[in-house]
C-alpha cells in the first residue's frame, strides 16, 4: 500500500537534494523512518523566488477550483495509505489519523468552493455629499507569496488549512512543516503538483524552526506569515515579521463546563474523547472540567470509570485510543509539572505515571491556577476537575487563563447558553458538546495567548487576500 516516500524538499516544481539531512522517528517503535532532507538559507532563497515567479495569480477561479478538488479527490483516493504515513511519524492512533485523513479532504474540497465565489461589493460613496457623481467597488486580490509554519500534531489537516485557501486566493506558498512531521506534507506536495498546482505554487523547505523557520518569517518576498504551534514560538514570529500580515493559532487550556441539567452520559463520553484522543495533543483537548457541585460525584464516576477502560498501546491497532507522546522530553515535561503539582496539593485520581514516552491518561483534582497543570497548556493526556456552585463563578474560572480558543458547556437552559456565549473569552463556545468540537468550514481562531486570525476556508481567504477600493468619478 506504501508508495515510495518522499524526502526532498520540493521547491519551483522539483524534488531538490541537499547536503543535510535529519531522521524522521517513528513514536511508537523509536525506529528511523527515514531521513528528510535539510533547508539552508540559499533554499529559503530559491523558494521564495519559485512562489514569486508561480502563475498562481494569473489563474483563474475555475483552475484553481479543479486544483484544489483535484487534490481533495487523490487524498481521498490514497486515505488508507496517508493514514498509515501519519500513524508512522506522529503515532497518532489509526482511528484518529483516519479521521484527519478525511478532514483534509473537507478541507480541500470546502476551500475549492471558496476559489469560485472570491467577491466584492459595491459601496455607496453618494452616502457623503463628497462623493456625489462617484460609483466605488471592492475586490479581493492575492497577497503574492504566503509562509505557512505549522505544528507536529495535524500534520496533514492544518497544513491543508494553509496551502488550501492560499490557493484558492491565487497565492503560492512556501511551507515549513513540524520537524518531527514533515513527510505528510511532502507527500501532500506531489499531490498538489499531480492535482494541476503549477510549478512554485506550493514549496515545502523542510528543517528547523529557529534556521529554516526564522529565515522564512524575515524574508522580504514573503507577504505573510501563517502560523500554527505554540505561544512561545508564536511570539517570536509575531516578533520577527515586521510589517508582514501575521495570523497565528495557538495553543489554549480549554474548559469544559457540565451545568447540573446536563445530559450527564453525552458529557462524560465527549469529555472522554476530548480529554485523551491523541493523548491530549490537541489544541482544543479539554484541560480542565468544571462540574456543577450536584452533579460532580456522578459525572466522576462515569468518567474515571471510562478512563480505566480506554485501550492503550500500539497506534496501528483500530482499537487503541492512547499511544506515546511525541518524544519522550514531551512525556518527561508532563511528569515534572504533575510533580509539581501533588507537591503543591493536587490529588490524582486516576494516572499520574509514565513509561518511556507513554503517559497514563491521568484525572488530577484539587488544583488550582498557580499550578503549571492548570494554567499553562499541558498538551498531554491530563484533564485537571473543578467544581462549582455558582454558575457564574464557572465561566469567571473558564476566563481565568491566558488562552482563549474554544470553550464548552453542557446545558439545556438556553439562558445559560446565551450567557455563556455572551462572557466567554474565546473564538468559539461550544453548547452541549466539548470544546474540541471543529468541523473544517467554521471559523476558528482565538483571542488572547491562542493567537489572531481566523481559519477555515472561507476565512483563511479573507485572511490571505488584499481587499482594494476602486472609486470612479463618472
Ligand atoms: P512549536 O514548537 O511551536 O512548532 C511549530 C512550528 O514552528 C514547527 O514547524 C517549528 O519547527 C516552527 N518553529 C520553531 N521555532 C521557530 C522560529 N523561531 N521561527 C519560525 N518557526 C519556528 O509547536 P509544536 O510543538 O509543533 O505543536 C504544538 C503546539 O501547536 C501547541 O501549542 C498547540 O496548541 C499548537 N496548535 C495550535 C493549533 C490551533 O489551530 N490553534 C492547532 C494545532 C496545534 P521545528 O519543528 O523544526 O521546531
Amino acid at each position: 500500500m506504501q508508495q515510495d516516500l518522499q524526502t526532498r524538499l520540493f521547491i519551483g516544481g522539483r524534488w531538490i537534494d541537499s547536503r543535510k539531512s535529519f531522521p524522521v522517528i517513528n513514536p511508537y517503535t523509536g525506529e528511523e523512518i527515514t531521513r528528510v532532507c535539510s533547508a539552508d538559507s540559499r533554499d529559503v532563497e530559491k523558494a521564495v523566488q519559485a512562489a514569486e515567479a508561480s502563475a498562481m495569480s494569473a489563474l483563474t477561479g475555475a483552475r484553481r477550483h479543479d486544483i484544489l478538488k483535484n487534490t481533495a479527490a487523490e487524498i481521498q483516493r490514497r486515505s488508507a495509505e496517508l493514514a498509515d504515513l501519519l500513524v508512522r511519524e506522529t503515532a497518532k492512533p489509526v482511528r484518529y489519523a483516519s479521521g484527519e485523513v478525511d478532514r483534509a479532504v473537507q478541507t480541500f474540497s470546502f476551500a475549492a468552493e471558496e476559489a469560485r465565489r472570491i467577491h466584492g461589493e459595491t459601496v455607496e460613496l453618494d452616502a457623503h455629499p463628497n462623493g456625489k457623481g462617484h460609483f466605488g467597488f471592492y475586490h479581493r486580490f492575492p497577497l503574492g507569496t504566503i509562509a505557512a509554519i505549522t505544528p507536529f500534531n495535524f500534520p496533514l489537516n492544518l497544513v491543508a488549512h494553509k496551502i488550501a485557501p492560499a490557493l484558492a486566493a491565487g497565492n503560492a506558498v512556501v511551507l515549513k512543516p513540524a520537524s518531527s512531521t514533515p513527510l505528510i506534507s511532502l507527500a501532500l506536495a506531489g499531490i498538489l503538483a499531480d492535482a494541476g498546482a503549477p510549478e512554485g505554487a506550493v514549496n515545502v523547505v523542510c528543517g528547523s524552526g529557529g534556521e529554516v523557520g526564522n529565515a522564512l518569517v524575515g524574508h522580504s518576498g514573503i507577504k505573510m506569515v501563517t502560523f500554527t504551534g505554540s505561544l512561545e514560538v508564536g511570539r517570536r514570529i509575531r516578533g520577527n515579521a515586521g510589517m508582514k500580515r501575521v495570523t497565528l493559532e495557538l495553543g489554549s487550556n480549554s474548559a469544559l463546563i457540565v451545568e447540573d441539567d446536563a445530559r450527564l452520559k453525552e458529557a462524560v463520553s465527549k469529555s472522554l474523547v476530548g480529554a485523551f484522543a491523541f493523548s491530549g495533543q490537541v489544541c482544543i483537548s479539554v484541560q480542565r472540567i468544571l462540574l456543577n457541585q450536584k452533579l460532580a460525584d456522578r459525572f466522576l464516576e462515569l468518567f474515571l470509570s471510562g478512563v480505566a477502560s480506554l485501550k492503550r498501546g500500539d497506534p496501528m491497532d483500530p482499537a487503541v485510543e492512547i499511544g506515546p507522546m511525541i518524544t519522550e522530553d514531551e512525556a518527561c515535561r508532563v511528569e515534572s509539572w504533575v510533580g509539581q503539582a501533588v507537591a503543591a496539593g493536587a490529588r490524582i485520581l486516576a494516572g499520574g505515571s509514565r513509561e518511556g514516552n507513554f503517559y497514563e491518561p491521568t484525572v488530577l483534582d484539587q488544583v488550582y491556577y498557580g499550578m503549571n497543570v492548570y494554567s499553562r497548556e499541558v498538551f498531554a493526556p491530563l484533564v485537571c476537575i473543578e467544581r462549582y456552585t455558582d454558575f457564574e463563578d464557572a465561566l469567571a474560572r473558564a476566563n481565568h487563563s491566558d488562552y482563549g480558543l474554544q470553550a464548552g458547556i453542557y446545558t439545556e437552559s438556553i439562558e445559560k447558553a446565551m450567557l455563556a456565549f455572551r462572557r466567554l473569552q474565546v473564538g468559539g463556545v461550544i453548547i452541549n458538546d466539548f470544546p474540541t468540537f471543529r468541523v473544517d468550514q467554521m471559523p476558528y481562531g482565538g483571542v488572547k495567548g491562542s493567537g489572531t486570525g481566523r481559519e477555515g476556508p472561507r476565512f483563511a481567504v479573507e485572511e490571505m487576500t488584499e481587499l482594494k477600493l476602486c472609486a470612479m468619478n463618472l
